[in-house]
């Protein structure tokens, strides 16, 4: 008589993209998923606010697209999950707190329109990624980084609600910028009008427009379809 197999068929970690503008709390959801699935949360955007900081270091202009491939290919960038975040690691050097500075956030949003720049940092971002297991959120993930993505979220909200959550973030940390509402339109702008890979949902997106949810119903939603996805394969 055969033994009964022990085998367990463990299901295969997904690759979960959550794409969309700056305070439509992408980062807050895509930590605390990865947190409930057991995945690794990986922020692209501070790939390119690490580029940023390097060409604001090294006085290259942010209009050089040459210099600022070259730049990249010189550059050591790592994305460190954490239980709080990612800690972001420029040619060894922990950067995670300096690039969210103003200047860094304007330069990332400037640096990340040169298709070279973006092709440098997708080739990065599909190496970190490819194993599965990962929420990745960006603006691209789903459209770019990974098109196959097992679930793509491109979470949303009305332009005057995202303003206010991030000078109420800004605020708990005592630093809420004069030109917050200007500087966020501007960078909506840049990422949805710029050439390569604009801010768009991947047509298999599920779009969630957060605008009158609340943190913790976006989540179960999230989570849901995550469920769901899980359970397909
Ligand atoms: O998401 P975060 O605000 O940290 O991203 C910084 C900037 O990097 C954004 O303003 C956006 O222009 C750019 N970005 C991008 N593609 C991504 C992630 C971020 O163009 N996948």
């Amino acid at each position: 008589m055969s033994e009964p197999s022990e085998t367990t068929v463990l299901p295969r970690k997904l690759i979960i993209a959550i794409d969309g503008p700056a305070g439509a709390g992408k980062s807050t959801i895509a930590s605390r998923l990865a947190r409930k699935l057991g995945y690794v949360n990986l922020e692209s955007g501070a790939m390119y606010r690490a580029l940023a900081l390097k060409a604001i270091e090294k006085d290259i202009s942010f209009d050089d697209e040459p210099a600022l491939v070259k730049l990249a290919e010189q550059s050591h960038i790592k994305l460190e999950p954490t239980v709080g975040g990612n800690r972001t690691l420029l040619d060894a050097h922990d950067v995670s707190s300096r690039i969210r500075e103003r200047d860094v956030t304007e330069a990332a949003s400037r640096v990340s329109v040169h298709p070279g720049v973006r092709a440098w940092m997708v080739l990065h971002q599909r190496a970190m990624g490819a194993g599965g297991g990962i929420v990745m959120e960006g603006r691209d993930i789903g459209t770019k980084v990974f098109p196959d993505a097992d679930l793509k979220i491109f979470l949303d909200a009305d332009p005057v609600v995202r303003e206010q959550r991030r000078m109420e973030q800004q605020k708990i940390k005592g630093e809420v910028a004069a030109n917050l509402a200007e500087d966020l339109r501007e960078r909506d702008r840049r990422d949805r009008t710029r050439a390569t890979s604009p801010l768009v949902a991947a047509p298999d997106a599920v779009v969630i427009d957060s605008t009158k949810m609340s943190e913790d119903e976006v989540l179960e939603r999230v989570e849901e379809l995550a469920r769901k996805a899980l359970n397909l394969k």
